[in-house]
């Protein structure tokens, strides 16, 4: 045998070894979601049993999103991929089917629950908000629903572990109602819930706590908004008195900081997606930030 040949057969065996023993020793199970609020519920849930890996970072925009081939690697050595559906990851279905991985457990958590429709949303494409609207996780009582759907899962593909599943999940679920109990409390003494949001992330999260929407800067996620839509959205701030105004880090700050100089209001960013911002780590400290913040910015 050559020497070149025989090296590359020593290290390819190797190679094989390293793997195999690394496998054996993690023993969890692998799971991979599109987004990091899926990923931290599977944390709070699998803890010690689970490795999670999100394929899209706080950083990133869930609508606007590329498939890198690293996505189809993971996903084809995964034992769950986790979705929200709803139209939100519309490459979710292709990055399954090439991935080629018969074992693998798809759960869609938008599954069950009721889809509320945005407003002055007239063409919609795939992956934006055409079947409703998909930021469903930002209200707790269906992060719980989500939540239940996960720990199902797990269960099914790691038996043995059940009773730490339920365990994790009744003590999450107990958090979840308890911080949005304390939550509700606080927004219900604000004069003012009222706000114009950069991009319709937050119905789900102003009909729980009690905010309300008064417009869309954005009203089809992935387009500008016309000159026009501007143009009423300032009229209407102004004869409303409406005072602030919701970004996020993963849009531009431009049209809000125009509308903003235009009406006296004032931009305060936060978050949809946990780890987007400083404190924003977990799905819970994340919701305590956005109500804290925005309870802040209205009654400074
Ligand atoms: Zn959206």
């Amino acid at each position: 045998m050559a020497p070149f040949l025989r090296y590359t057969l020593i290290i390819a065996l190797l190679l094989t070894t390293i793997l195999a023993s690394a496998e054996a020793k993690t023993g969890t199970t692998k799971v991979v979601t599109t987004l990091p609020v899926l990923q931290d519920y599977v944390n709070q849930i699998g803890r010690q049993h689970v490795t999670v890996t999100s394929l899209i970072s706080g950083l990133e925009n869930s609508h606007s999103y590329a498939l890198k081939p690293s996505d189809i690697l993971a996903v084809r050595q995964a034992d769950i991929f986790i979705t929200i559906g709803a139209g939100l990851e519309g490459w979710a279905e292709q990055l399954v089917q090439n991935a080629q991985n018969p074992s693998l457990e798809v759960v869609v958590t938008s599954k069950g629950i009721s889809l509320l429709r945005d407003s002055g949303v007239t063409h919609a494409t795939e992956g934006t908000h055409v079947h409703g609207n998909p930021h469903i996780w930002l209200d707790p009582e269906n992060a719980k629903s989500m939540v239940r759907q996960i720990t199902t899962r797990l269960i099914k593909v790691d038996r043995d572990n059940r009773h730490d599943y339920l365990a994790n999940q009744a003590e999450y679920l107990r958090t979840l109602d308890t911080l949005q109990a304390d939550m509700k409390r606080r927004v219900k003494m604000l004069p003012d819930r009222r706000f114009i949001s950069h991009h319709p992330a937050w119905p789900y999260f102003a009909r729980r706590f009690g905010f309300k929407i008064v417009g869309n800067i954005i009203e089809q996620p992935g387009a500008e908004p016309s000159a026009k839509h501007l143009s009423t959205l300032t009229q209407r701030m102004k004869r409303a008195g409406i005072k602030v105004i919701v970004s996020e880090p993963q849009l531009n700050q431009k049209i809000p900081r125009i509308l903003a100089d235009e009406t006296g209001a004032r931009v305060v960013t936060l978050t949809a997606l946990p780890g987007a911002l400083p404190g924003t780590n977990t799905y819970t400290d994340m919701l305590l930030f956005n109500v804290s913040t925005l309870i802040e910015t209205l009654n400074p």
